[in-house]
């Protein structure tokens, strides 16, 4: 089913056919439309960024990124398809970029018009047809790990490991020591006989995971009544106003206002006509 709504489908049909695909995009990355699928997504995804994982308690438009699958710069037609559509964080969406992720290469030619459907045609895990978790592990979200070749890819593309590996220089062993420290200072050094490593990870990881999770209930059960009311404006907003405002994007630009022209640059653009005269005397200029 899809995440847009039925007035919004048809408002989008209505300006994409008015203005077309290019100034339709530009329309729409401005548009209230985007800005309630944002919401959507992020109450889908929990707060959770679709490539790292990671929890932002904040429903701010402005924190999130709409993240576009197939990228806008070789899939413009995909800019507004629901099936390419999810929330990341600025850190995965920057490193991400242009990173073409359809499989296989090159680029379909004739391009195609669908969002393929099929995971196996995503060089990483695609947020709504996979499933994240088959794909990658991680260390309290800063050691991540993979052992399928989309997780690696996932990896490589948006630079998972950079922030804990190049910037803070860890590795996994010192995460896991951190994780053991916080572990035992929870559980206030009472048990006699330590859990295995994986076992204090799961239970540490499972904790944190249980709190975000808890405070994702409290600030989406916040969002349901504004996802409510973005969808009755939805409904109530006109075509009409919509075209206009996106064949407004469409006009030319106003042209600059005249440049005064100061005396010297007058000068120097005479001598620059050059010829046996020049066509204009000081005093014309200085009249002017
Ligand atoms: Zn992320």
């Amino acid at each position: 089913m899809s995440r847009f709504l039925d007035c919004e489908i048809a408002e989008m049909a209505g300006v994409r056919a008015d203005v077309g695909e290019e100034v339709f995009n530009r329309w729409f990355d401005k548009s209230e439309i985007k800005g309630r699928l944002k919401k959507v997504c992020m109450d889908e995804q929990g707060l959770r960024c679709c490539y790292c994982r990671k929890f932002d308690n904040t429903t701010n438009n402005l924190i999130w990124d709409l993240e576009h699958v197939l990228c806008e710069l070789y899939y413009p037609q995909f800019f507004a398809s629901d099936d390419n559509l999810a929330v990341a964080c600025k850190r995965c969406n920057n490193a991400k970029k242009h990173e073409d992720v359809l499989r296989p290469q090159p680029r379909p030619d004739p391009r195609i018009e669908e969002v393929p459907q099929q995971p196996e045609c995503y060089s990483i895990p695609h947020p709504r047809f996979d499933a994240w978790s088959d794909h990658l592990s991680h260390v309290n979200y800063q050691i991540y790990s993979s052992d399928t070749d989309k997780g690696v890819e996932l990896m490589r593309v948006c630079k998972l490991n950079e922030p804990a590996v190049d910037q803070a220089g860890l590795d996994h062993e010192s995460v896991v020591a951190a994780i053991k420290t916080q572990f035992f200072q929870i559980v206030d050094n009472a048990v006699s006989a330590p859990p295995p490593d994986e076992e204090i990870l799961v239970r540490m990881a499972r904790g944190v995971q249980n709190l975000e999770d808890e405070r994702a209930a409290m600030t989406l059960a916040g969002l349901a009544p504004k996802l409510r009311a973005l969808g009755r404006k939805a409904g109530r907003r006109n075509m009409e106003q919509s075209i206009a405002e996106a064949r407004a994007l469409a006009a030319p630009p106003a042209k600059p206002p005249k440049e005064k022209i100061s005396e010297g640059r007058a000068l120097s653009l005479v001598a620059s006509v050059g010829g046996p005269r020049a066509r204009y005397s000081l005093s014309d200029l200085r009249d002017n």
